[in-house]
């Protein structure tokens, strides 16, 4: 039987224990969800108002949610999609969007830096990458819209990515700057033993209600409540299991799987290629990394499964994995392979955020599709900006997006969702 074990967090090292929220507390804010946002959140808030206390609630271990399972890119730049830049529209929000971006990376850069957070942190941006010709003119647009914003972006042919990566697998790349490569669940560990010591963090409580009362805003809580003056949710893809954003965004399943370090025959036959981080420009391509411990990571399955992965299921999607690599480094089998996971995101058909007051003093902030590192953290901090009226240029950037498109009530969703997904993986087969 498969064990559903996420390699970065096995590999992060232990984390201390907290203990579950429990009887009534009282407090000045509480945030619902401890990933990148609500970490973010809480930190903002505890700075902005040292004297308040700040409640930070998570249904799971904290580090052991999609913040701790990604692929470890902190995106800076945004795959720019065609239909959506042809429009003068569409354009100034891809731009505005990257600025919230960058301004995510820059903080995470900030916070490494002041608290000497280890978390394999390199400057090293991202490629876009593709094996199929068919794909080049994506490529071709990417670059030309990156160097139209002024992003450092260049394109590699055949021979220099053979050359960077260590595989011949892909023919055509897009080298953009401004982005990096980290360990996901060392970057959550060490935000979380950093926060300020006024928010108090809680795991293994699921918060089960949100609701309006004449003392503000109560969560009912398995063993306890909490009475709060104002609430931040940061659940990302549970946002529809709270009852909030059902009909606008849906989670995604996804499935992870990473090596032991290479062997040095190994390194010799990679030609000992410094570490990298490829993104297929098709949706549901391989997402690849060589680690700075030497590890090869890869994320080549994505679906919409409401109710997650099963252990079966996994199995089935780490030979998927397996098969991947071996496209692109023959010298790999299933023996090579560390951990296998899966992971959820939360989608808008959009790809716009939620984040907004919903109700006086209650504030939803999540749902990236897969650019949360970044993201989640600029908008965590700026949730917080806009729950104690703290005006900025980023803020109204952030209140200046669109919301999330509408999504047909289920069962219709769910058939067009499959139907939609199945289009996408079609296209994607030849870059998986
Ligand atoms: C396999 C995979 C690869 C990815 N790769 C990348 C990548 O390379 N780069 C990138 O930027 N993004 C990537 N992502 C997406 C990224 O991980 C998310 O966008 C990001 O984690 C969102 O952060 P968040 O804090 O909003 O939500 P989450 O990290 O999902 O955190 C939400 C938290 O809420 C908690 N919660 C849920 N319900 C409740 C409740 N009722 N009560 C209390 N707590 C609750 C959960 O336990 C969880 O800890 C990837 C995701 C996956 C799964």
């Amino acid at each position: 039987m498969i064990t559903d074990c996420c390699g970065w967090s096995a590999l992060a090292g232990e984390t201390r224990q907290l203990s579950e929220l429990r009887q009534l507390q009282v407090a000045d804010i509480a945030i619902v969800g401890a990933g990148f946002t609500g970490l973010a959140a809480a930190r903002r808030y505890a700075e902005l108002r040292p004297e308040s206390r700040v409640l930070l609630i998570d249904a799971k271990s904290i580090g052991q949610g999609a913040s701790a399972r990604n692929s470890g890119f902190a995106v800076a730049n945004e795959s720019p999609g065609h239909s959506q830049l042809q429009t003068a529209q569409g354009l100034a929000s891809y731009q505005t969007m990257n600025r919230l971006d960058h301004a995510g990376v820059s903080e995470l850069r900030r916070l490494i830096e002041a608290h000497d957070l280890p978390c394999q942190w390199e400057d090293t941006g991202s490629i876009h990458a593709a094996h199929d010709p068919r794909n080049f003119d994506k490529l071709h647009h990417h670059v030309a819209t990156f160097q139209k914003m002024g992003v450092d972006a260049r394109l590699l042919e055949a021979d220099s990515l053979r050359d960077r990566l260590g595989t011949g697998f892909y023919k055509l790349g897009v080298e953009s700057r401004g982005g990096a490569l980290l360990q996901p669940a060392m970057l959550v560990k060490g935000l979380l033993e950093n926060l300020p010591p006024n928010v108090e963090c809680f795991e293994n409580t699921p918060v089960q209600c949100v609701d309006r009362t004449n003392n503000g805003w109560t969560l009912s809580l398995p063993n306890g409540s909490v009475q709060a003056d104002q609430v931040i949710v940061a659940v990302n893809a549970f946002f529809p299991r709270l009852g909030f954003k059902s009909m606008r965004v849906f989670p995604l399943a996804l499935t992870a799987s990473l090596t032991r370090p290479l062997t040095a025959q190994e390194e010799s036959e990679i030609n000992h290629a410094p570490s990298w981080g490829i993104l297929s420009p098709q949706s549901l391509g391989a997402t690849m990394r060589l680690t700075k411990d030497r590890r090869i990571l890869i994320r080549n399955t994505g679906e919409y499964r409401p109710s997650g992965i099963s252990p079966a299921l996994l199995a089935e999607r780490k030979k998927q994995h397996v098969a991947g690599l071996k496209r692109r480094f023959k010298f790999i089998d299933e023996s090579a392979i560390a951990y296998s996971w899966s992971g959820t995101i939360c989608i808008s058909r959009n790809s716009k955020p939620v984040f907004e007051e919903s109700a006086p003093g209650l504030f939803l902030c999540g749902g990236y599709n897969a650019s949360g590192v970044s993201r989640g953290t600029i908008m965590g901090r700026l949730v917080s900006d806009l729950a104690l009226g703290k005006p900025s240029s980023l803020l109204n950037d952030a209140l200046s997006l669109k919301k999330p498109n509408l999504i047909p009530p289920r069962p219709f969703f769910d058939l067009m969702a499959k139907g939609k997904l199945h289009f996408e993986r079609s296209a994607a087969l030849t870059e998986r």
